[in-house]
């Protein structure tokens, strides 16, 4: 058991305005006792992520939710870092897919991304290690100030072309390690058992709730 503060049954904010995620993480939380309130529904502010790690992202989220909300609150970041590009788009991972023209998920071309990686590799030459990491941080912070956090992460290799057509973001160039099929051909079923959210929410539940 960790010195970390525990969350008693009762209300939890998620800090995003994704109802997707929402959705995923009640879900996972609800088994608990937990009744998750999203931050869109509470009308909180979007706070910038000015941080330069998922840690810090992810913690500037939870604290801005919870001080608002004046509730304990749940934030996540993730991302994909890959080894030859010094850990680069990492915390940028969704900024690379930005078209400058649209605002919001729909203006993200993750095509466009996934070949600006491929590109960066392929300028380093045809022996270039192709090892990449999906990291994903869930911090919990509480209105008074203390908090808790959670990093998981999934190994594995890119590759070129894209193939599968499930899964989102950068999914069909991801190979996770020990197996031959992207995460965009795997069952979701099957991904989120093995996925950087599921290993930092195996962390999360065992420290908070035992289990
Ligand atoms: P954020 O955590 O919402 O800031 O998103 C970071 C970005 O990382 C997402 O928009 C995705 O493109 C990428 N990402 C995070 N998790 C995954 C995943 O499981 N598969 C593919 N891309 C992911």
């Amino acid at each position: 058991m960790s010195d970390n503060p525990r969350l008693g049954a009762g209300s939890l904010v998620i800090a995003t305005h994704n109802a997707g995620k929402l959705k995923e993480i009640s879900a996972l939380l609800e088994p608990y006792g937990m009744k998750c309130l999203s931050a869109g529904s509470l009308g909180l502010p979007e706070p910038a992520e000015t941080g330069t790690t998922f840690v810090e992202n992810a913690l500037i989220k939870a604290h801005a939710a919870a001080k608002s909300s004046q509730l304990p609150a749940l934030a996540d970041d993730s991302g994909m870092s890959v080894a030859a590009l010094d850990g680069r788009p990492g915390v940028y991972t969704a900024d690379w897919a930005e078209r400058q023209w649209f605002e919001g998920d729909a203006g993200r071309d993750w095509y466009m991304a996934m070949g600006k990686v491929e590109g960066m590799l392929a300028e380093r030459g045809p022996d270039v290690a192709r090892d990449a990491w999906f990291s994903c941080v869930l911090a919990i912070a509480w209105p008074d100030g203390r908090q808790a956090v959670y990093e998981g992460r999934v190994d594995g290799s890119l590759t070129w072309p894209p193939r599968g057509q499930l899964g989102f973001g950068y999914d069909p160039v991801f190979v996770p390690a020990g197996r031959d099929r992207t995460f965009a051909e795997i069952d979701p079923a099957e991904k989120h058992k093995i996925s950087h959210r599921a290993d930092a929410f195996a962390k999360l539940r065992a420290d908070q709730f035992g289990t």
